[in-house]
């Protein structure tokens, strides 16, 4: 492995975890976000992180410990990228955001360091003229609860150097990732371009009053072999993520039914604080 330092720009719920990972996985960890305040915030999160590492991974309080010590802090985006071989970007998903951040990189980050976004909607060529370096840069895409959920996207843009996206599998398989590399580039990714058009027919299927929810669970998952249908998978998404998702689907096309299934997520479900299984109620109750 090429890489030993690396640095997480942004401590908020993703960048907290993939900074943690990377550490617990034995690599120098900068953590980088806007001020001193946020840092320190990002100073507790992580510690939190110790603990669900304890109870879920059954680590030994010795190597959370030693994961946490691997971990320096910044306020100054300079200071945290000195030694950098690659840089995370996991701040918020506002385009104009990242772009102001890519061009302050680029500046002040050694030539050879790499950037990697952690974008989940938004597209690296969005990104890679401002980074200064469109051939160093990539997506490279986790989901929440790393540890756990341990699936790594890494996704090129057109202009992606070849040597880049390997190093950056290596990197995602040396943090203990299931590596999916993606040769071009993919809104949604596989994951989601797999997921979303199932949950969308899915919820058509209920709005249009076809079947209730257990019963077209049950039809993908004795069809399939699949260990959940879709009405479990959007209990674990949350329903109030399925109710935003479709409401902008509805504004954007117009289309009624969309409108109709904003209706029912909001006021069958929402209303009644059945958000799915963080409430212990959803379409189903846990
Ligand atoms: P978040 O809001 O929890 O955290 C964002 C962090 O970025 C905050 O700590 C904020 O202070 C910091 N920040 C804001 N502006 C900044 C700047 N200019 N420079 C550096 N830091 C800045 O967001 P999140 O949920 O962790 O999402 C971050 C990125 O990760 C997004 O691109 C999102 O699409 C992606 N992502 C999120 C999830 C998820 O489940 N939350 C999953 C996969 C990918």
């Amino acid at each position: 492995m090429d890489f030993k330092n690396i640095t997480v720009a942004g401590s908020g719920v993703l960048g907290s975890q993939i900074a943690f990972q990377t550490a617990f996985k034995g690599f120098n960890v900068s953590v980088y976000d806007i001020n001193d305040e946020v840092i320190g915030q990002a100073k507790e999160r992580i510690a939190k992180l110790k603990q669900r590492y304890l109870e879920d991974l059954k680590a030994t309080q010795d190597e959370v410990d030693q994961a946490y010590n691997r971990i320096s802090f910044y306020s100054d985006l300079a200071n945290s990228v000195t030694d950098a071989d690659l840089v995370i970007e996991a701040i918020p998903e506002v385009v104009q955001i990242k772009v102001d951040f890519y061009e302050k990189l680029g500046k002040v980050a050694p030539a050879e360091t790499i950037f990697a976004t952690n974008s989940s909607t938004l597209l690296p060529s969005q990104f890679a003229e401002s980074t200064g370096r469109p051939e160093r840069f990539l997506a490279l895409h986790f989901a929440n609860e790393i540890w756990k959920n341990n699936t790594a996207e890494i996704m090129k843009h057109p202009g992606t150097n070849t040597e880049v996206f390997d190093k950056v599998i290596d990197f995602a398989k040396a943090i203990g990732m299931v590596a999916l590399p993606l040769h071009k580039e993919q809104p949604g990714y596989i994951l989601n371009s797999l997921l979303v058009p199932l949950l969308d027919a899915a919820q058509m299927l209920l709005v249009k009053e076809v079947a209730d929810p257990e019963t077209i669970d049950k039809t993908w998952m004795v069809g399939t072999g699949a260990p959940l249908g879709p009405f479990a998978i959007l209990d674990v998404v949350g329903i109030k993520t399925a109710y935003n998702i479709t409401q902008a689907k509805a504004e954007k096309t117009g289309d009624p039914a969309f409108k109709k299934l904003a209706e029912l997520l909001k006021t069958e479900y929402i209303d009644k604080g059945k958000l799915g299984r963080e409430t212990g109620e959803g379409f189903y109750t846990y």
